[in-house]
């Protein structure tokens, strides 16, 4: 018997084939989904985009620096002060006149009330870590509402957007999936989010003093790619350099989808490269069906193919973000089955981020125990695959969409009943 033979030999054995028989699988039917009305309610996939009440005013973050510039020539002010009424809001994070001494005193009250209307009004603001973690309740002008998380972490500072108001995709463990999509938001209802976290934290509004905001991820509500237009002006106000945007680096950008093939190819073209991120959860067409609705009409494989693709074309390694909850998705042989899907289609362009839940007992929706976490994280390693076990951050902010939006309500509700 060889050395190496042996070494392998006297490796664990941890992954069982498939099933194995007494293995416990619960099952994303056992219960009624999150945040249901009643137990029969099973909220539908859908792809329809209701139209809004009434349209939000224009505003400078939906348009590109040459419709601003138009934009204000069309309201006979001069079209070269698109520039610095820009540069105020996406580099000072301002929407304020009197805050702008450097442009005409005459004319700034009627830029502002022109390019820079207020989009958002804060509604509830909570703080948590110890003030490292800011989450936000905003009403849109239609009444509409919707959440942002502001987190400051060692090395970075991240806000985690909505991009819609509510969501079609009917994710069973998702509040937000249960209420249905209101509708899209706009590119500069998104940016409003951003350019107030940028301000808030660059003025210190979270422990430790003043941060700049480096790192954006579209894991709030909504799911982007259904609001694609809009995300896509929206990252282009994110990405590119003052006077057009905030100029923030595009792979601290992360847009996260369930799984829109169609639309994560197209991303691929738009010669961005932020960051892709795919809410996964489960390694089978079996399981994805039941937890992830949208995985009814694009399967794993066809996903995973997308993802790939979307690593050649950008160059940005792709993060698979994987919930793991207890009996459910949290087998070895499903972290092994993920693994080999993964290195099916090469190495090192995907990376795996195991999200703890919360115990949440009587639920179906629990985290899985200490141990079983343990094994399905040391299986993808072992294989290989780049693994790191998301911080999160006492309340499962960074990575279950919409989730937060609800917990927000729920608690105003409770303080307001
Ligand atoms: S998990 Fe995300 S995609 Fe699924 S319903 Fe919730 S917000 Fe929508």
């Amino acid at each position: 018997m060889s050395h190496s033979h042996r070494r392998s030999a006297a490796r664990p054995v941890a992954v069982e084939p498939r099933p194995a028989a007494g293995q416990v699988q619960v099952l994303p039917t056992d219960q009624p989904p999150e945040g249901a009305t009643t137990p029969d309610a099973r909220p539908r996939l859908s792809f329809a985009v209701p139209t809004p009440r009434g349209k939000a005013p224009r505003h400078l973050a939906d348009l590109d620096l040459a419709g601003r510039k138009a934009a204000l020539k069309d309201s006979g002010l001069p079209a070269f002060r698109a520039d610095q009424l820009s540069r105020h809001y996406f580099t000072r994070f301002t929407r304020q006149a009197a805050e702008m001494t450097d442009l005409p005193a005459g004319q700034r009250e009627q830029m502002c009330a022109e390019l820079l209307p207020e989009l958002i009004t804060e509604v509830r603001a909570l703080r948590a870590d110890a003030g490292r973690t800011i989450k936000h309740l905003w009403e849109l002008h239609d009444g509409v509402r919707v959440e942002s998380v502001l987190m400051r972490y060692k090395d970075r500072t991240t806000l985690c957007v909505s991009s819609q108001a509510g969501c079609g995709m009917a994710c069973p463990f998702c509040a937000t999936g249960q209420m249905g999509l209101t509708r899209n938001l706009t590119a500069a209802e998104i940016v409003e989010q951003v350019r107030y976290a940028a301000g808030a934290s660059a003025a210190g509004a979270l422990s430790g003093g003043p941060a700049r905001l480096s790192n954006v991820v579209f894991m709030g509500m909504g799911e982007p790619m259904i609001n694609y237009k809009n995300v896509v002006a929206a990252l282009h106000r994110l990405i590119d350099p003052a006077p057009e945007g905030f100029g923030l680096s595009a792979r601290s950008v992360t847009v996260s989808t369930v799984g829109l093939v169609p639309l994560i190819r197209r991303l691929a073209g738009e010669g961005m490269a932020v960051t892709l991120a795919v809410s996964l959860h489960a390694p089978d067409d079996e399981l994805r069906d039941e937890l992830i609705p949208v995985n009814s009409k694009w399967k794993v494989g066809e996903l995973l193919d997308a993802a790939h693709d979307y690593f050649l074309a950008t160059g940005r390694r792709v993060s698979i973000e994987y919930a793991l909850i207890k009996d459910m998705n949290d087998h070895a042989w499903r972290a092994q089955l993920l693994a080999d899907e993964l290195n099916r289609r090469g190495t090192g362009w995907a990376h795996v981020n195991p999200i703890p839940l919360n115990p949440t007992p009587g639920s179906i929706w629990t985290c899985s125990e200490p141990g079983v976490q343990e094994a399905f994280v040391d299986t993808l390693r072992r294989a290989g695959i780049t693994t790191t076990v998301r911080d999160t951050r006492g309340s499962d902010i960074d990575g279950a969409c919409g989730q937060l939006a609800t917990e927000v309500l729920t608690q105003e509700r409770a303080t307001t009943r």
